[in-house]
């Protein structure tokens, strides 16, 4: 598999959004020079970038595939495979994104959640069940999630962290404030900050502010 920059990864994204409302409105085929204009990049960049995903090489002025874009793109983000996945710590975060129904179309299916609080463990929400955190690895035996969403307060995130290192657990998606890795790379670790998003945003609000 050919290797994407983190910028082409943020990148491709955008082109899957943009296609999938031009194939909503039948649009066949799409040029770089449209999808460079949507998004505001350079077509010499949508090229390359194209190209690094595609398995058909495209034909300069002939545009390329929608469809074809779309399924290369989805399975070169790995969307087609379908990766299961558990929540932990199933407070308003947790529960926003057991609800989300999106996505089902990033071949992300969360199965069930855990949580510490008596009054959340056997319930359900969104049809996936709440168990009790002290039965995670027993559970976990029988589930055979690699993936693990983490949103449990940050006080409760290492010793929870701790438990999973010791199990078969392929990825974290960590949400909690603290900023988790693993020297043994042998867990793929995502840590997501909101915070340090609204920081490009808020610098341009500044930036614009100065002028
Ligand atoms: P919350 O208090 O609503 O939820 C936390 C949940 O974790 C609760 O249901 C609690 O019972 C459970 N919990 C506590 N200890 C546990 C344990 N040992 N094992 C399992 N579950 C346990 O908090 P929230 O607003 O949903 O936020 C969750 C985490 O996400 C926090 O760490 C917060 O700082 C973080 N957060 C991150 C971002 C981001 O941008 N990454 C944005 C919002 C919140």
């Amino acid at each position: 598999m050919k290797k994407a920059s983190p910028n082409q990864i943020e990148r491709l994204p955008l082109y899957l959004k943009t296609l999938k409302l031009l194939k909503d409105e039948n649009v066949l085929i799409v040029s770089s020079a449209y999808l460079a204009n949507e998004l505001g990049f350079s077509e010499e960049q949508v090229r390359k970038d194209l190209q690094l995903v595609s398995k058909k090489a495209g034909k300069p002025k002939t545009g390329r595939s929608v469809n074809l874009l779309i399924s290369d793109i989805e399975d070169f983000l790995g969307y087609k495979t379908v990766n299961e996945a558990i929540v932990i710590g199933v407070g308003n975060l947790g529960h926003a994104l057991m609800s989300y129904q999106g996505f089902n179309n990033y071949g992300l299916n969360i199965i069930a959640g855990f949580d510490i609080d008596e009054n959340k463990i056997g319930t359900t929400i969104a049809g996936k069940p709440i168990y009790d955190i002290n039965d995670l690895e027993k559970i976990e035996d029988n589930l055979h999630t690699k993936l693990v969403i983490l949103t449990t307060p940050s006080d409760k995130t290492m010793e929870i962290y701790h438990r999973l290192k010791k199990m078969d657990i392929k990825a974290i998606w960590n949400f909690a404030p603290i900023h988790l890795k693993d020297n043994s790379k042998k867990i793929i670790i995502e840590n997501v900050d909101l915070a340090t998003l609204f920081a490009k945003l808020s610098h341009k609000i500044k930036e614009k502010e100065c002028q």
